[in-house]
């Protein structure tokens, strides 16, 4: 059968999709793509096989809408992965490789992404450690060390003072730090000029390897095994990995291989600072950008911010401008004329230990009285474990502030439970919906 080139609904969707994805995608997705057949089957011929992954990971709706699907709504579409050099139409020049896929540039670390300038408090404390340890000997303590959490709770930032550190302390060392969606780029862009052999010696003779939000991974299914190739192939020399991802391993939808890989190493979470370490976040920063911050007004920002540190960063920078603008210093009045609609009070102040532990008892089938007390019995000391936790992580006040709530307990014990339960909420899915019918049983 001779395949021509066909044009109609290929060239509408073609048109199509100009208009909806930006020119690198187009250029590195849409373009090498040639539809050579239009009718049973369609026929699409791919250069390889990641961009059928990716066309039908990323626009399988639209080629649904403009060629035949299945009873499940899927685009009846097959593809043929084009034969190398056999092939006899005059191939589109390929753009040169630009400097910046040749992994020769430099490394653009953010310069304020430092240890020295990572506050600590409880939520980070035992990652930071670890980070410094990773970073004082690459290789040779934990390894990976998979750094998980919200967003804007610094996990860039650590994995960027990693990178610092071991730039300024082994000097020798060959580090590389790479997002997770320039990492696929990259490979992309070998893929098309036929260099990934080039690109896998560049990665594989690294000492250190950074990745940043390794979920972009999930549903890439052959840059996946690639990635997990690289990985075994440093691991097994001993060369440092750092991971950054907002979900722990178990919860990445990745293939089995790849999660266990990750989570050899050490898996620690980076959870919302508490109301001290915010402060202190706010008054480091102040400090930074010259405002005079009072201490009064930072506690005050701090208890209407508190789940992410970005835009405790952004408020400061508001307010510093706002005030050297109308020549003002920072009061409450001020505070609340600039940031109010950066407040997050509305949700937050419904909520107390009370009513937290009101919702936990009726979860477990305790009383609210044996939560508060000492008893250690496993059926009270468990729930009231995961009271603490829920308390941590939804009130956002000082620790001692919140565990004396609990009948006086100390503040150590509250952090142990809090500690307990991360770590149990890894791989613990029965937790994970007990906690979530929890919450949102306080929340509404
Ligand atoms: P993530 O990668 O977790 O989304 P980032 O690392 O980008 O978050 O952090 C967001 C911003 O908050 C950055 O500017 C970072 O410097 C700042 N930041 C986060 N945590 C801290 C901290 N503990 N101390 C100082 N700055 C922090
Ligand atoms: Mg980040």
């Amino acid at each position: 059968m001779a395949l021509e080139t066909q044009e109609e609904p290929w060239s509408e969707f073609i048109s199509f999709m100009q208009n909806r994805c930006t020119r690198a995608e187009f250029e590195n997705w849409i373009a090498p793509v040639k539809c050579v057949q239009t009718s049973d089957p369609i026929t699409l011929e791919v250069p390889n096989v990641f961009v059928q992954q990716y066309l039908l990971d990323n626009y399988e709706e639209a080629l649904a809408s403009f060629f035949p699907k299945d009873a499940k709504g899927k685009p009846l579409i097959t593809f043929l992965i084009k034969e190398g050099e056999k092939r006899r139409e005059t191939p589109k020049p390929l753009p040169k490789p630009k400097k910046k896929s040749e992994f020769e540039h430099a490394l653009a670390f953010n310069l304020s992404y430092t240890f020295e300038n990572f506050i600590e408090g409880p939520s980070n404390q035992f990652i930071k450690s670890a980070a410094l340890g990773v970073a004082a000997r690459p290789g040779k303590s934990y390894n990976p060390l998979f750094i998980h959490g919200g967003v804007g709770l610094g996990k860039t930032h650590l994995l960027h003072g990693i990178g610092h550190y071991i730039q300024s302390h082994h000097k020798k060392l060959r580090i590389q730090c790479i997002t997770t969606e320039a990492f696929i780029n990259e490979l992309v862009f070998h893929l098309r000029n036929k260099s990934v052999d080039k690109m896998k010696r560049y990665f594989r003779n690294l000492d250190v390897l950074l990745v940043d939000d390794i979920q972009f991974l999930q549903n890439r299914l052959n840059f996946e095994e690639e990635f997990c190739n690289m990985f075994e192939a440093l691991i097994n020399q001993n060369k440092q990995i750092v991971i950054t991802s907002d979900k722990p391993p178990g919860q990445l939808q990745l293939s089995e291989r790849i999660i266990a890989r990750m989570e050899w190493g050490l898996v620690a979470h980076i959870g919302t600072p508490d109301l001290e370490t915010r402060v202190a976040i706010l008054q480091h920063k102040a400090e930074q950008t010259g405002l005079h911050l009072p201490s009064q007004i930072a506690f005050y920002i701090a208890e209407h911010i508190y789940n992410n540190v970005r835009q405790l960063e952004g408020a400061i920078n508001r307010l510093d401008a706002y005030c050297r603008l109308m020549h003002l210093t920072p009061s409450q009045e001020v505070v609340d004329s600039t940031l109010s609609e950066m407040f997050q009070a509305p949700v937050r102040s419904k909520i107390s230990v009370d009513r937290i532990l009101h919702s936990v008892a009726s979860m477990f089938n305790v009383r609210e009285s044996d939560l508060r007390g000492t008893s250690r019995a496993k059926d009270v000391a468990y729930p009231r474990q995961i009271a603490m936790y829920l308390a941590k992580e939804l009130l956002g006040e000082s620790l001692i502030k919140i565990a004396s709530s609990f009948g006086g307990k100390t503040h150590s014990t509250l952090l142990h439970a809090w500690k307990k339960i991360s770590q149990q909420l890894e791989s613990d899915e029965v937790l994970r919906r007990q906690i979530q019918m929890t919450r949102q049983n306080i929340e509404a």
